[in-house]
């Protein structure tokens, strides 16, 4: 069933583009069943919003990169440098200090997204389009934090259309910043279970998909 999924997903997503598009698989709500299913078939991707979730199920199933999406509070990056592949929901000074901290403390290069708010709603976590580029020039000087790209979250729609102009966007963010010289945003997490087709279209490069696969 949730291999099924997973392959319809991934179907739908080779129609609309030629582009490599990562699909994360969200196994916040997953059983440890429905993660097998997934994982004996080869795929070693997962997200998590917690840490929590992240030290549950990380054991069950080894060699697998982990993905954070979910908002980081300060006292958990000790747990969250080091175990975590790519960070999606960087936003705030204060956490960027301490991943920096723990990874020059480890000797890694921490992988992070910049999470912006295009919507505008209070209900979602992010920076507004104005204050990324001074974010990124902040994080620029932090060894230990390695940016990759732009994330986002749109607001719930039952008509995905609604929400394009979100991943206009940010994707328009990312080529004017790229255009200033910041090279290294390549990757656009853009698009959940209810919007992803908009968002590969607009330019995703990484779909966080839960609901969808884990029904
Ligand atoms: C839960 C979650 C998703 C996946 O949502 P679905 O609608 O179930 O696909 C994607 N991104 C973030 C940040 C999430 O918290």
């Amino acid at each position: 069933m949730v291999l099924e999924n997973y392959l319809k997903v991934q179907q739908k997503i080779k129609m609309l583009t030629k582009n490599n598009v990562l699909i994360l698989p969200v196994s916040k709500t997953a059983t440890l069943e429905q993660m097998e299913e997934l994982y004996k078939n080869g795929i070693r991707t997962f997200a998590e919003n917690r840490v929590e979730g992240f030290l549950q199920k990380h054991k069950s199933f080894p060699n697998c990169s982990w993905h954070m999406i979910g908002n980081i509070q300060s006292r958990k990056v000790k747990d969250l440098v080091g175990n975590f592949s790519l960070i999606h929901s960087l936003h705030r000074e204060k956490i960027a200090l301490e991943i920096d901290k723990h990874s020059r403390g480890k000797e890694i290069i921490t992988n992070c997204l910049v999470q912006v708010n295009i919507s505008k709603e209070d209900s979602k976590s992010g920076l507004y389009k104005n204050e990324v580029e001074d974010f990124l020039i902040f994080l620029s000087k932090l060894p230990g934090v390695n940016v990759r790209g732009l994330m986002t979250m749109a607001p719930f729609t039952e008509n995905p259309e609604e929400v394009r102009y979100v991943f206009k966007e940010l994707r328009m963010l990312r080529d004017e910043l790229q255009n200033k010289g910041f090279y290294n945003l390549k990757e656009l997490s853009m698009g959940m279970s209810n919007d992803y087709l908009v968002a590969v279209e607009e330019g995703a490069t990484i779909v966080r998909i839960g609901s969808e696969i884990f029904r």
